[in-house]
């Protein structure tokens, strides 16, 4: 499949057209951010594992019965999707305090949560991605009662299944974002990427952080935790 012309550049990926509508290619680039794009930097290489951390969790949902956008890993950056329209939504779920809410909330870092929590921002940089309930949502149109309801259980059961992963791993899954696309025929899958970007990992006996959280807070080592976590997920794969 061949690239065309270029949709969409975001912060971490660019988003191609192919000769076929119903299908786009996603490229994944060294460029960091953090704290809405106030903060710039390059991690070498997290382009490659990004892109090839997220396929392989994808693909592990999928055997799972998780529906995604996943198609087929074309190059080291790059991967087929199919196309959706995404739900301008970043859904955040979280088995441990950490980031902001240990900021929002006055709550310490680490404390473990007796049951996850499910969270929404409003999917809007102009804005600064706020955080945002169900009424909020169905009052802006981003979705449906329906699609909220469905969002809800699969980020859930997605929640349980990369907990199971990563713990096989050596790996506690803190929290995460996930965003959800709308195939043409209104179907929600699971879209955008499952990566150190958009989780929070820590080692399972040091707890030490092998995420973004070294790039946003300066403490060195980015690099090396990114190809530490994929090299335990290479390790486990099946
Ligand atoms: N996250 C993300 N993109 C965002 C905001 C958050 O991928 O724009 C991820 C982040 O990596 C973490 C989880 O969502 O794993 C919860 O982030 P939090 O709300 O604590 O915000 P942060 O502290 O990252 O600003």
């Amino acid at each position: 499949m061949e690239k065309k012309e270029m949709l969409y550049e975001g912060k971490a990926k660019r988003v191609y057209a192919t000769e076929d509508p119903e299908k786009l290619i996603v490229s994944y680039k060294d460029d960091a951010t953090a704290f809405n794009g106030q903060k710039k930097g390059t991690i070498v290489g997290k382009g490659v594992i990004n892109n090839q951390m997220s396929n392989r969790l994808m693909q592990r949902l999928e055997k799972n019965g998780v529906p995604t956008h996943y198609l087929q890993e074309l190059s080291q950056r790059e991967t087929l999707v199919k196309r959706v329209s995404i739900v301008p939504l970043e859904v955040i779920i979280r088995n441990i305090a950490a980031g902001s809410f240990s900021k929002r909330y006055g709550v310490e870092e680490g404390v473990v949560f007796d049951q996850p929590t499910f969270e929404f921002s409003y999917k809007n940089d102009a804005l600064g991605d706020p955080l945002l309930n169900t009424s909020h949502a169905l009052a802006l149109k981003l979705a449906t009662e329906e699609e909220l309801a469905a969002i809800r259980s699969m980020a859930l059961r997605i929640n349980g299944l990369l907990r199971e992963f990563w713990s096989g791993c050596g790996v506690t899954l803190v929290d995460f974002k996930l965003e959800f696309g709308r195939l043409s025929d209104g179907t929600i899958v699971l879209a955008d990427e499952i990566s150190p970007d958009t989780c929070r990992l820590w080692d399972a006996k040091t707890g030490e952080k092998l995420d973004k959280d070294r790039f946003r807070r300066d403490m060195g080592g980015v690099e090396d935790a990114y190809a530490e976590v994929m090299k335990r997920l290479m390790e486990h794969d099946d």
